[in-house]
């Protein structure tokens, strides 16, 4: 398996090199908002330590952001008023990853309402509030 990069955006943004829109961090994980959200409160969970994607994560990584997983998507879907939420994590380029941190996508869902495609810019103000909004749900 290729080995972990640490000039990965995700690396970054946990060295404090570049911003975020924060949600949630403890001791293991970060929970910040995506930039191109394909829904609203569309935000990530990864590890504080290096791994690529779940194929290399160690078992204490997996539980630690999975222990987040959990806690910011039922934040998120009281936040939204949600119906569901949809978890996205793909591993390797063949399997749609981007970004080779390992990360968790959650996504407020809403009956009959389908996500935006991906690659488009969110606004800023509004991914902020969204952020905002999430956080004060925990
Ligand atoms: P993937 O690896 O396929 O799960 O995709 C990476 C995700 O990271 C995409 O949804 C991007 O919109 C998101 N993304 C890329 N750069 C940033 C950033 N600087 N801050 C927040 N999200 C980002």
């Amino acid at each position: 398996m290729t080995a972990y990069d640490d000039t990965n955006i995700f690396a970054q943004i946990l060295r404090g090199e570049i911003p975020c829109f924060k949600v949630y961090e403890d001791d293991d994980t970060l929970c910040f908002m995506d930039i191109m959200p394909r829904t609203d409160g569309h935000c990530l969970v990864i590890p504080k330590t290096p791994c690529r994607n779940v194929l290399d994560a160690s078992d204490a990584q997996l539980a630690a952001v999975m222990s987040t997983v959990r806690k910011v998507a039922n934040a998120a879907k009281a936040a939204f008023d949600a119906d569901g939420i949809t978890l996205q994590q793909f591993n390797e380029t063949a399997g749609g990853q981007e970004v080779f941190h390992l990360h968790f996508h959650i996504h407020p869902r809403h009956e009959g309402v389908s996500m935006r495609p991906p690659g488009k810019m969110g606004d800023t103000d509004v991914i902020k509030g969204y952020a905002e909004r999430i956080s004060a749900a925990l």
